[in-house]
């Protein structure tokens, strides 16, 4: 059954077979049912270098293909993504196990960023700034990098390679992905799309496809040939990618794992709250980086608001993701279900509750209930200072907004937070150089569920990069600051005369 709705979905997508990789397959499991579904080949190491020196000899034209000419690339891209959109949602929910609803999500992120991407097309700039020499222009330029290194994570199978790719491609590099092991077949759908465009705009190598596990993912870190590796993934690895690319000296752009809280005061509109909160932590199963995990509820709307969400929970209709009105679809792996577990375990044994759902479901597939949890002081509950990539969140009564705000920060990642409140002045609080620790911030409205428009990432272990919208671009350039002089003299900066 898994296998057939794929492959429908496939051929729609033009993928006809598991690629030419000569290396080990990549199988796709269907999270929802637990059976094979189509595979993809890795490469082998010598089809890798090849595809790293093809990409390299389109880098030599492309880096002088003027930028908008580059946007009509990314353009036509995103006009295939609008025509394969539900095809390719339906390809993600598949392999991902995210419900219908987020996939087409997924994929309206890709066009969104597309359409970005072709308007930066028209607008790389950069500064004219005044020299303190007469007769002298100061400038700084941006010019494309080379080779940009994705790799990426199950969650978001195909957003985050076109976050990254779109932009890099206007900004003249050529994008070398990698996809997680877990959805090969996204990875080989979007390529599919790719090929066409690339072939009808003389672009072949602007976007090339290294489908692997762990070690094309090491390929990309090790190699001096890529100057950026853009990695999306865990903590744990984004550590080690991290070490590995400084060690050559290259650059990185790190996003990485979230553990998001939301605060909620007692003068919070509890309707907004409410929604806000069951959709952050129990969404895509909570597996998004900024799925919401920890919650800091003033104690005067504690009991009514933790009676609603739990409320809210019991209405949530788990099953097959692409059934109508289902709300939760699976886990990934047997592997995140075992991860659910232990920590539930964990939180009972640290002195929480489990108050609502917390169960495996006796079904085929990863199915589990979303888990609502009262836990004890956040200084002596171990468990919520780590991200459990599954649908758990940690509930936490507090005084008032600086005890939140305290608990809030006192985790090691940084992605996404907020806060709900009608107070301005603990909005503004929030929002200071005194309030969230993380990237995201903000006020009512929830942790997850990003626009385009703005610069995506975190900070601490989150890793510090920024993605998508904003000036986020500039990661996938090399600025070069120029000084023309265009008198006859020659004077030096800073005043210094030198010799006669
Ligand atoms: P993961 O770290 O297991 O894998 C991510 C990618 O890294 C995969 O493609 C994998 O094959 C590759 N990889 C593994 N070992 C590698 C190595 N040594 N060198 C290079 N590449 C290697 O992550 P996952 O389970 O797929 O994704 C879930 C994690 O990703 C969560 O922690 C989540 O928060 C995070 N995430 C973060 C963001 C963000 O924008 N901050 C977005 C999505 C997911």
């Amino acid at each position: 059954m898994s296998r057939e709705r794929v492959q429908a979905v496939l051929e729609a997508l033009g993928v006809t077979g598991p690629g030419d990789g000569a290396g080990e397959p990549l199988q796709s499991i269907d999270p929802a049912s637990g059976e094979a579904q189509g595979s993809v080949r890795a490469l082998t190491r010598a089809q890798y270098d090849a595809r790293v020196a093809a990409a390299l000899r389109r880098f030599e034209e492309w880096r002088s293909r003027p930028a908008p000419k580059r946007g009509e690339v990314v353009r036509a891209l995103g006009v295939l993504l609008r025509e394969h959109k539900y095809a390719l949602a339906d390809l993600v929910s598949l392999e991902s196990g995210k419900i219908r609803a987020e996939g087409v999500g997924e994929v309206q992120e890709m066009i969104d960023i597309c359409d970005f991407a072709v308007g930066l097309s028209r607008q790389l700039h950069g500064l004219t700034i005044a020299s303190e020499r007469p007769r002298h222009r100061l400038m700084e330029q941006w010019h494309p990098l080379g080779a940009v290194g994705i790799v990426t994570a199950f969650n978001f199978p195909v957003a985050v390679w076109s976050w990254n790719a779109s932009l890099a491609a206007v900004c003249g590099d050529v994008c070398l992905w990698k996809p997680s092991p877990l959805t090969p077949l996204c990875g080989a759908a979007v390529q599919a799309l790719c090929d066409r465009v690339s072939e009808e705009h003389g672009a072949q190598g602007v976007f090339t496809l290294v489908p692997g596990g762990v070690e094309a993912g090491t390929w990309l870190c090790d190699d001096p040939r890529v100057p950026l590796v853009s990695f999306t993934g865990s903590i744990a690895t984004g550590t080690t990618v991290a070490a590995r690319v400084a060690a050559r000296l290259g650059r990185t752009i790190l996003e990485l794992g979230g553990n998001n809280g939301v605060i909620v005061l007692d003068d919070a509109d509890p309707d907004l709250a409410v929604r806000a909160i069951t959709f952050g932590a129990v969404g895509t199963a909570g597996q998004r980086c900024t799925s919401t995990r920890r919650l800091f509820v003033q104690r005067g709307i504690a009991c009514t608001l933790i009676d609603r969400i739990a409320a809210a929970y019991r209405s949530v209709r788990i099953g097959d993701p692409l059934e109508g009105g289902v709300l939760m679809g699976p886990l990934i792996t047997r592997g995140a279900v075992d991860r659910y577990r232990g920590a539930l375990a964990a939180a009972r044994e640290q002195g929480g509750k489990v108050i609502c759902g917390g169960r495996i479901l006796e079904r085929p597939g990863n199915f589990v209930e979303p888990a609502l949890v009262l836990a004890p002081r956040h200084d002596a509950f171990p468990i919520a200072w780590e991200e459990t990539f599954a649908p758990i969140l940690y509930v936490f009564e507090v005084a008032d907004l600086d005890e939140a705000l305290r608990a809030h920060n006192a985790v090691t990642q940084g992605l996404s937070s907020a806060i709900f409140t009608d107070s301005m002045r603990s909005a503004e609080q929030f929002l200071s150089p005194a309030g969230s620790d993380c990237g995201i911030a903000n006020v009512n409205a929830g942790t997850s569920g990003a626009e385009i428009g703005g610069a995506f990432g975190g900070e601490k272990e989150t890793g510090g990069g920024r993605e998508s919208g904003s000036d986020a671009w500039k990661a996938y350039m090399r600025r070069q600051t120029s000084t023309i002089n265009w008198g006859r003299d020659l004077p030096l900066a800073q005043g210094i005369t030198f010799g006669t």
